[in-house]
């Protein structure tokens, strides 16, 4: 089973289940604050009863639901009182999805702003997801892949093993892999050949049990350009072919499939276009 839907609007963590079932959505991605902010108000007892009522109403269960937590957060920041901040809001992420009874939570790794070794600012992310999952229940961590953009980590599958290496509790680590980021770090997914050989090494290097999710989106720049930019499906430089693969590939069955892509007028007919790629 496939599970396809987008990254919705959210103000009122309730209405997001609202917006996935308007564009025929069986998935869905939220943020469950204000993602450019530190500090949000907690969630209401309202707003987490009214969510879990409309998720089972529309039939979503958690897991095909991919929260994603705040831009802001750095889980290997350098610095420690920033590093302590990120933590804090990182926590408070966690237990957000804890209330809402979701059980997995989408996060970029982490950068080493220059001020640190790649080592050691992957060292410093397992570090954070340790403290964090040992105050917390039930939500699993997961990690994303990243395009390489400045000093952010994660854009290699090496480096999102060393991550999971150092996590003590490994039923609660998983990845999310983006196919715009895959792209731009330079994995040639454009092509089934492609595709076959980058998830082949995907499966060597992590291993599909720890795959928790994927963002399907086409890219505007060119393979290995280290530049995070989406772009509508058949859009930019994938084409649909990638797409294709994943949509007949049982390897991606059972998690959500969550469109970042930029034009959210066409959100219903792009899950529409990748449930008929499948044959
Ligand atoms: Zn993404
Ligand atoms: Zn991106």
């Amino acid at each position: 089973m496939k599970y396809l839907g987008a990254h919705v609007s959210a103000a009122g963590v309730e209405n997001a289940p609202l917006n996935a079932n308007k564009i025929g959505a069986t998935a869905f991605a939220l943020f469950t604050k204000n993602q450019r902010q530190w500090v949000a108000n907690p969630l209401t007892a309202e707003s987490i009863a009214a969510f879990k009522i409309n998720c089972e109403k529309f039939g979503f269960q958690p897991h095909q639901i991919l929260p994603h937590d705040s831009y802001l957060i750095n889980l290997g920041h350098p610095e420690k009182s920033a590093l302590q901040k990120s933590r804090e809001a990182f926590l408070d992420e966690i237990q957000r999805c804890e209330q809402l009874g979701l059980d997995r939570l989408n996060f970029h790794p982490g950068s080493h702003l220059n001020q640190i070794s790649e080592e050691q600012c992957l060292a410093t992310i397992s570090e954070s997801i340790n403290l964090t999952l040992k105050q917390t229940k039930g939500v699993t961590a997961v990690i994303e892949n990243t395009a390489g953009q400045g000093t952010n980590l994660g854009f290699s599958f090496y480096q999102l093993k060393k991550i999971i290496d150092h996590v003590d509790d490994k039923s609660r680590v998983g990845v999310c892999i983006d196919t715009c980021h895959a792209y731009s770090a330079g994995y040639d997914i454009k092509t089934k050949a492609g595709f076959e050989k980058v998830f082949q090494e995907f499966e060597e290097v992590l291993g599909f049990g720890y795959l928790k999710g994927m963002h399907i989106n086409d890219s505007k720049k060119e393979l290995g350009s280290r530049v995070d930019r989406h772009d509508s499906l058949g859009k930019g430089t994938l084409g649909f072919e990638v797409f294709e693969c994943i949509m007949n590939d049982s390897r991606f069955d059972g998690i959500p499939l969550i469109l970042e892509t930029p034009n959210e007028e066409i959100w219903a007919d792009e899950i529409q276009l990748l449930k008929q790629m499948q044959k």
